[in-house]
């Protein structure tokens, strides 16, 4: 190959490998000089409309999409609860090491409730699970349920041609807020819950100052709408705050159905600026 020809390829193919670079995980964003300072000042911030010097997104690499046959990839810089592997970030309710079963990279609901290790507040969580053959009717068909902070559960049920009371179908604030609709797949698919979730916040007399909130994605299709919880929930009871700290476990529960579970992942978020 002549020296021309060897210098043309370089010339074509650095800049995607220039590119390549700049999008990976933990690499500054680049330097942005476009913009005005000539302009008004944004409302409850210092900075200009199109400000120049506002600072840069920091760069996150998306994962992939799951299908029924396997699970998606999280994106950068998630925490991975379950990836198939083992169940090192999960404890039991006494601290010990979790012991649901592990069969083909699934986590099979089994003796007692688990809890991460890691503790979360402001969160965006990805669950995917999958209900087993119907068996039993009501909330006794593919019963388990995603709890934040180990207090607000986001209902898991088999609500496939199962009809239940609404506040606990799958997609509901159990006991508080049925979801908007029931996208429920027939048991034996794989079913994708994505949650946002921000805890409550109290004064410094134990005053409620902000009380839960969650945003919830059943299958792609929203079923909470920014809802609030009226508390803690729980069964036959209504929701009522007490102060808490500020960050707690993800939690799922037994409920004697044998539910299987894969990609689980969370976000820490940060306040908006
Ligand atoms: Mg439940």
């Amino acid at each position: 190959m002549k020296i021309q020809s060897i210098a043309l390829l370089l010339i074509v193919l650095l800049p995607a490998t220039v590119r390549a670079e700049d999008s990976s995980p933990g690499t500054p964003p680049m330097k942005n000089t476009d913009g005005f300072t000539n302009t008004p000042i944004v409302p409850g911030t210092t900075w200009h409309v199109h400000d120049p010097n506002r600072p840069q997104p920091e760069i996150v690499t998306p994962g992939s999409f799951s299908t029924q046959d396997s699970p998606g990839k999280p994106p950068s810089d998630a925490v991975v609860l379950f990836n198939g592997g083992d169940l090192s970030a999960w404890r039991d309710a006494k601290g010990a090491p979790a012991h649901w079963k592990i069969e083909n990279g699934e986590l099979i609901e089994s003796k007692g409730d688990i809890f991460t290790k890691q503790e979360f507040g402001d969160v965006q969580l990805h669950v995917e699970f999958q209900c087993p053959p119907p068996k039993g009717h009501s909330q006794e068909r593919g019963n388990s349920g995603v709890f934040l902070m180990g207090k607000y559960e986001v209902q898991v049920l088999d609500s496939y041609q199962n009809p239940t009371y609404a506040d606990g179908t799958l997609g509901a604030m159990y006991g508080q807020h049925p979801p908007l609709a029931n996208v429920a797949r027939p048991p034996g698919q794989w079913q994708v819950y994505d949650i946002v979730f921000h805890p409550p916040h109290f004064d410094e007399n134990g005053k409620l100052k902000s009380p839960a909130i969650a945003t919830v994605f059943l299958n792609g299709v929203l079923v909470q709408d920014h809802q609030t919880f009226d508390g803690p929930t729980g069964w036959k009871i209504l929701g009522h705050y007490s102060p808490q700290p500020p960050t707690g476990p993800i939690s799922l529960q037994d409920h004697n159905n044998v539910t299987r579970f894969r990609n689980i992942w969370a976000r820490q978020l940060k306040a908006a600026e």
